[in-house]
């Protein structure tokens, strides 16, 4: 990794520079929120936004992918190919470009999706450094820096961006759109001043250091039943979480029968059909245990196969929730043993 400086005046250049040969997608107000759109002008980004509705998982694994069509009397596969075209994701967040991380674990390990890893070679990636809302506590999983999982980065500096140029594609593209000029020891002292002032702006700290041991200890805790009790089991809280990554694969046949599309939909251990299986058997049937359930696998399930939790502590799961249910919470209730 190597480092450049680039005034704040050039930004629009760069992304105008970007969208030469690339779609450039980026955060824009939606309403009184944010979303990942297309920008077609530099002026449309909102790179002062806190979180966006969804993530940018949603642009490697959509909500609704069509696989395959196929033909119904031979099973012939007619179209399974996906084509990505070169785009620049601008201003991701770190919690999100760690999220991405988590879900290439998933789709690019044990068994490549060709759908997702089209999608991820398609698309460089350009980070840009945030200021932590209300429901924020990425800083609990150490994922509130991003090291890895982009092409550049930006930290804003206030007049000018500190860059992190990480891969050669993105060091080529700030080439050849926009230009940048060493760093001094200036600029590495208010890098570090406004990594350092970053981290004083979260709300309280939450301790997750005791959470495994805690989850091995509290499975018959009575905080699930008590979670069950509020939980509406709408799924809202994984379809806006940038790891859930659960799906559903339905097969639409054409009005003629003769041929069909084969798709996958996102889905959500919190839905009752979820875990429904053959001869009317449900294996988590209570709202007590699909909420449970969600718990024990980002932070139990995922972290003793790959090491890390599958949470970044977005906030968008507590944004999302009608019951008020939050990562804070639930972690500080079974800490503490209940709800105060
Ligand atoms: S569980 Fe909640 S806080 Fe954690 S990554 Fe998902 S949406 Fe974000
Ligand atoms: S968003 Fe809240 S109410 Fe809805 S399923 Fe998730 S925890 Fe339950």
């Amino acid at each position: 990794m190597f480092f450049r400086v680039m005034e704040s005046s050039r930004l629009p250049d760069l992304v105008r520079g970007f969208a030469q040969d690339h779609e450039v997608i980026g955060p824009v107000a939606k309403d009184d929120r944010f979303v990942f759109a297309t920008i077609d002008d530099p002026a449309e980004l909102r790179l002062d936004y806190d979180t966006t509705l969804l993530p940018p998982k949603k642009l490697f694994f959509p909500a609704e992918d069509q696989l395959m069509r196929f033909r119904v009397a031979d099973n012939e596969v007619l179209d399974d190919e996906v084509f990505a075209a070169p785009r620049v994701l601008f201003g991701v967040h770190p919690c999100d470009i760690n999220a991405l991380l988590l879900m290439d674990n998933i789709f690019l390990k044990d068994y490549v999706d060709p759908y997702y890893k089209a999608r991820r070679d398609a698309t460089l990636i350009v980070g840009i450094s945030c200021v932590p809302s209300e429901e924020c506590f990425c800083n609990a999983w150490g994922t509130d820096e991003a090291h890895w999982g982009f092409d550049i980065f930006l930290t804003d500096l206030g007049d000018r961006y500190f860059i992190s140029v990480r891969s050669v594609k993105g060091a080529e593209l700030l080439d050849d759109f926009v230009e940048t000029r060493e760093i001094t020891d200036a600029d590495t002292a208010d890098f570090q001043r406004v990594t350092a002032e970053r981290k004083e702006m979260f709300a309280e700290d939450l301790d997750t250091s005791q959470l495994p041991l805690l989850l091995d200890a509290k499975f018959d805790s009575p905080v699930w039943d008590a979670l069950g009790e509020r939980c509406l089991s709408c799924g809202a809280c994984s379809m806006v979480c940038p790891t859930c990554y659960c799906f559903d694969v339905r097969d639409d046949l054409a009005p003629d029968q003769k041929t069909g599309t084969r798709s996958r939909l996102w889905d959500s251990c919190q839905f009752s059909e979820f875990s429904a299986v053959a001869h009317g058997q449900n294996f988590r049937d209570s709202r007590a245990s699909r909420v449970k359930y969600r718990y024990y696998h980002k932070q139990w399930g995922y972290l003793s196969k790959f090491e890390r939790v599958l949470c970044v502590g977005c906030g968008r799961c507590a944004r999302a929730c009608a019951a008020n249910i939050t990562p804070r919470e639930v972690v500080s209730a079974l800490a503490k043993g209940g709800f105060e």
